[in-house]
């Protein structure tokens, strides 16, 4: 079939995407563009803060549900900085949106930066060290994520504050940077990231082959959808959503200014989605 890209996962799933197509590019870029449809059976917000059990967030579960139905999204799945609803709370949210998939996850501060769970019922005593959060989702069946692993570190504040430049290259930083052997994916589209941020992380999750997640990382109704995770099959509840995740049936995606729904590679987003016209 002409034109179809055939991708094979890591975990050696293959899926046959509905053609990579080159469309037409925006001026002073170089080349076509090779853009292709992301999987979208399901659509999830992987990375979100709501008030208040988020305190930094003024975004409200209604309205971030109004605008994932919105966007095309088919779930969400929250974020919360080290917590996670009580169950008869989130019984209480799920009722209220029967036809939307909501997962209760975590963001875990680290000793290695900041962690997207998926799989806690609790926050659990130990859990700020990344080998002991690792240890917890596997006696769970959980699935762990690190949440923007580059950000800040080319910014030149951070040089000046450390005294050091970030300097290694995306196989270096894939080599040295332990935080990868901990887990089972890599957020490489964050909302919240700089382009050059998501860039990086989407290359070392190539060179490492492991699956990249996508999320808005939002803390207000803006930016909700910026990125999302697209799946290849349905997902409903949090069971499934823990079987796809380990099964790497997913990927990072964003939608393009025509609405259409691409995966994120390093061609896929316009020069204005990247902040550069
Ligand atoms: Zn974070
Ligand atoms: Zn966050």
């Amino acid at each position: 079939m002409a034109g179809c890209a055939i991708r094979t996962y890591p975990t050696g799933l293959t899926v046959r995407s509905r053609g990579a197509r080159s469309i037409q590019h925006s001026p002073g870029v170089e080349g076509p563009l090779d853009i292709r449809d992301g999987l979208q059976r399901s659509l999830i917000e992987m990375h979100i803060h709501t008030n208040p059990t988020s305190s930094d967030s003024m975004l409200e579960i209604p309205d971030l549900m109004t605008i994932a139905k919105e966007t095309g999204l088919t779930g969400v799945n929250l974020t919360e900085h080290d917590k996670v609803l009580e169950s008869h709370q989130q019984r209480a949210i799920r009722d209220q949106y029967p036809g939307q998939f909501i997962n209760f996850g975590m963001e875990v501060s680290t000793d290695m930066g900041h962690m997207l769970a998926v799989g806690l019922t609790t926050y659990l005593p130990g859990i700020r060290r990344v080998a002991k959060l690792r240890e917890e989702l596997d006696k769970i069946g959980g699935f762990l994520i690190v949440a923007h692993p580059f950000r800040r570190l080319f910014d030149p504040v951070t040089a000046m504050r450390t005294g050091q430049k970030f300097e290694l290259t995306p196989e270096e930083a894939a080599e040295r940077m332990p935080v990868f052997k901990f887990v089972h994916a890599i957020e490489v589209g964050n909302g919240s990231n700089t382009p050059k941020e998501n860039d990086f992380a989407l290359e070392v999750a190539r060179i490492l082959g492991l699956p990249g997640t996508g999320g808005s990382d939002g803390h207000s109704t803006s930016g909700i959808g910026a990125f999302a995770t697209g799946f290849a099959n349905e997902v409903t509840t949090p069971e499934q959503f823990l079987e796809e995740l380990h099964a790497g049936r997913f990927e990072a995606v964003h939608k393009t200014r025509e609405g259409r729904w691409v995966a994120f590679t390093p061609d896929s987003l316009d020069p204005s989605q990247r902040g550069e016209d």
